[in-house]
């Protein structure tokens, strides 16, 4: 029995004829009919025929064979829309030129234009004769499929309510498309539709696949690029060697090579190459060129640059494509360069691009840290063998005063052993008292200024130590380094040196107090002399009490040097001081100047002779007073500070130049700027310096020419633990030292 399937056909169709008729009717126009049960069937075949595939192309080329076959067309035109631009692109067809693919067509344009934007069949008989036909194709086909045809019809692909775009079919051959047919291509453009979005989601899906693996390929080969890095330690050629291999393997490239700059930075020195000759005819400018500009240089068609003949001929023997070089550059220092050259016909995308971009970053990196290693350790190299030759004494200290090296010299001096000393407090490594306190106090003061003290050996050598601070480039302590040089013969000679001054200022002294007797006398009865002669005797006067004073001074420092009579007990600094101030305000003010005395209200006591540090403390104000010029300020501070309490006097006088400050504490010295009138015996600072020292303190000076002076007294202060108790204090009976 056979079945007869009835279909109705659809009537929403917009049809127009394009010129008035002159007698000329499509009498298949307003055709329709039911549809048969063969035609059903032929339907239904070439929508399972449609749906089949998942390929765009296949499934484009399959829609429109099908349909030509169903209504015996001329010709199909399949057009998909570009939801972003708004416009029809002809994709794919049956029966069209080439040349059509990839036109494009803006909505309401033409027949398929029309149907796109109402969404319902668009039919235009008599198509070649309508005014509003496009003329797009007119160039695009000589033959002229689209130009000449006398129908054409439009039905619109919709999915999900949405129009993916159209299928056109022309007639060429005179005849024209009845509603039947167009009916017929309304049944299949549903299955039609259905194709291409389930295509484009397969497309898409595809491509999101496609950047997953391209993405973990990049991944794969910047890890393995970085694991290659780390692997060759310090190794530069190994290095360079593995980066490029891996680099060519995850990139499949033709060719590639690695400069890397010379020892001055000056020139590319190849390192590693694959694929090409070390003397190639002019690739190399161009990595030259990348370092220069200190910048990515693409060419993606290289044959299209500005080479020579015989370059391009040697290129597309070697069959090289595209070439990127990429500047290697670490601490905005360029530190080579990579080349990467693709397979003919092939050029760099940005991914590809970025990866390099990862893998020369790293690459940089690691050459910069193998180069700063290969440097710091020829340095090091240098410096042990600095320290192993040295005669001098030399520890290096960390910022918690633990040993880090020590040459051979500190070993035999203070009889420890290196290996066993690295990385030990000092204190552990020696027992010298005086080294091991400078260093104690160093650390607990933070101490940022050298220090300068003697060490005396057990075998009775003296060393000078010198203990510097080391200082990073952003301030921060890192440790102190001590150099201690032989003294001891040095040491001797001051020893016979200051035994002559003793004897000869002993000696001195009672002719020098005669001649002060019987001068004074003198003077006292001048009545009878000239004016010249009374002139003569006041200079003779102060000549000879200059020389009794520098006999006292002498006398005196000596005396503070060996320690002889040196009493220690709890002082009350701030009472010195206050004694001090109080005696010099009035010099001060005939000289019109400030004294200030700057204290907290608080006593400050240290572990000292009180007769000794009121000398230091005179010494001091009297130095600034004097040197100071009228209506100049000096203050005079005191604090605690660290378990030390500090004096600092402070002047607006012509201050000390660098060279100066560094010799001043030395006897007899004195800055060259000084008036004559203004000078002392020269031995001021040396008997503070010596005072000061023997109560386990620091003196220095801190100034600059123009800007006055600060001298800074730092003593151990007295040890709350002792006692508190204030009448421990012994009463101060102050008065001038002098020479006995
Ligand atoms: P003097 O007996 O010459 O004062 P000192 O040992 O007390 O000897 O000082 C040494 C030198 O230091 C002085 O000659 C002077 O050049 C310089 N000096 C000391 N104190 C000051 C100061 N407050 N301002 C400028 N220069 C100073």
């Amino acid at each position: 029995m056979a079945i007869t399937t009835r279909v109705r056909t659809h009537t929403t169709i917009d049809r127009i004829r394009a010129t008035p008729d002159h007698g000329i009717f499509n009498p298949r126009a307003g055709q329709t009919g039911e549809l048969t049960h063969a035609e059903i069937e032929t339907i239904g075949a070439a929508s399972l025929a449609i749906t089949a595939s998942l390929n765009m192309e296949q499934v484009l080329a399959t829609v429109a064979e099908k349909v030509v076959d169903l209504i015996r067309a001329t010709a199909c035109l399949v057009y998909l829309l570009d939801r972003n631009s708004g416009v029809l692109q002809v994709a794919g067809g049956h029966r069209i030129p080439d040349t059509y693919k990839g036109m494009t067509l803006p909505l309401g344009e033409d027949v398929a234009g029309h149907a796109a934007r109402t969404g319902r069949a668009f039919v235009v008989d008599n198509y070649s004769a309508w005014e509003e036909r496009t003329h797009i194709f007119d160039n695009a086909d000589q033959a002229g499929v689209l130009p000449t045809a006398n129908c054409a019809a439009a039905i619109p692909l919709t999915f999900n309510r949405q129009v993916l775009g159209v299928l056109e079919v022309l007639y060429i051959d005179g005849r024209e498309i009845s509603n039947k047919d167009v009916a017929l291509l309304q049944l299949i453009t549903p299955h039609a539709a259905t194709a291409i979005a389930h295509a484009q989601l397969f497309e898409r899906s595809q491509q999101v696949m496609n950047l997953l693996e391209i993405i973990n390929d990049r991944g794969a080969a910047v890890s393995s690029v970085s694991t290659a890095v780390i692997n060759a330690g310090h190794d530069l050629k190994k290095m360079s060697d593995e980066t490029l291999t891996r680099t060519v393997a995850a990139l499949r490239l033709a060719a590639g090579r690695i400069f890397l700059s010379d020892h001055d930075g000056e020139a590319l020195v190849t390192r590693s190459l694959y694929n090409l000759p070390a003397d190639d005819p002019g690739l190399s400018h161009v990595a030259a060129h990348c370092a220069s500009v200190r910048q990515t240089v693409l060419l993606q068609n290289m044959t299209a640059f500005a080479w020579s003949h015989d370059v391009v001929q040697w290129l597309s023997e070697r069959r090289l494509g595209a070439l990127v070089a990429v500047p290697l550059i670490a601490e905005d220092e360029v530190v080579g360069v990579l080349e990467a050259i693709a397979p003919l016909g092939r050029t760099f995308d940005t991914g590809e691009l970025d990866t390099l971009h990862i893998i020369t970053g790293q690459l940089a990196l690691g050459v910069s840290n193998a180069r700063l290693f290969t440097r710091v350790r020829a340095e090091q190299q240098q410096i042990s063998a600095i320290l192993s030759s040295s005669g001098d004494v030399i520890i290096g200290l960390d910022a918690n005063g633990r040993v880090q090296v020590a040459n051979p010299a500190a070993e035999h001096a203070l009889d420890f052993a290196i290996i066993e000393a690295v990385g030990k407090p000092l204190a552990e490594v020696t027992l010298n008292v005086a080294l091991n306190a400078a260093v104690d106090n160093s650390i607990k003061t933070q101490q940022t200024q050298p220090a300068g003290f003697e060490v005396q050996l057990a075998n009775d050598t003296y060393l000078f130590c010198n203990l510097s601070p080391i200082v990073d480039p952003t301030g921060r302590l890192t440790g102190w380094v001590a150099v201690m040089q032989d003294i001891t013969r040095l040491k001797e000679t001051e020893r016979m040196k200051s035994d002559m001054i003793l004897t000869a200022s002993h000696d001195l002294r009672n002719p020098v107090n005669l001649t002060m007797g019987a001068l004074d006398l003198l003077s006292k009865r001048a009545d009878n002399l000239t004016a010249l002669q009374k002139e003569a005797l006041d200079l003779s006067l102060l000549g000879v009490h200059r020389i009794e004073a520098l006999i006292k001074d002498l006398l005196d420092l000596e005396r503070i040097e060996r320690r002889v009579g040196l009493r220690l007990s709890r002082c009350d600094l701030t009472e010195i001081a206050q004694t001090v101030v109080t005696e010099l305000v009035l010099t001060a003010q005939q000289r019109q100047q400030q004294l200030v005395y700057d204290h907290a209200g608080v006593r400050l006591y240290v572990r000292g002779d009180a007769q000794r540090l009121y000398q230091v403390v005179s010494n001091l104000v009297s130095n600034a007073i004097k040197y100071t010029q009228p209506n100049g300020v000096v203050t005079v501070t005191i604090r605690a500070s660290d378990e030390q309490v500090r004096l600092e006097v402070c002047d607006t006088g012509p201050g000390i130049s660098p060279e100066a400050q560094a010799r001043i504490f030395e006897r007899f010295y004195r800055a060259p700027s000084v008036a004559a009138d203004d000078r002392g015996t020269g031995l001021g600072l040396a008997i503070v310096k010596s005072v000061v020292e023997q109560h386990g303190g620091r003196v220095w000076v801190t100034s600059a020419i123009g800007q006055g002076s600060t001298f800074v007294v730092s003593l151990p202060s007295w040890p709350e633990a002792l006692s508190t108790n204030p009448d421990d204090t012994i009463p101060m009976i102050i008065r001038p030292v002098t020479a006995q």
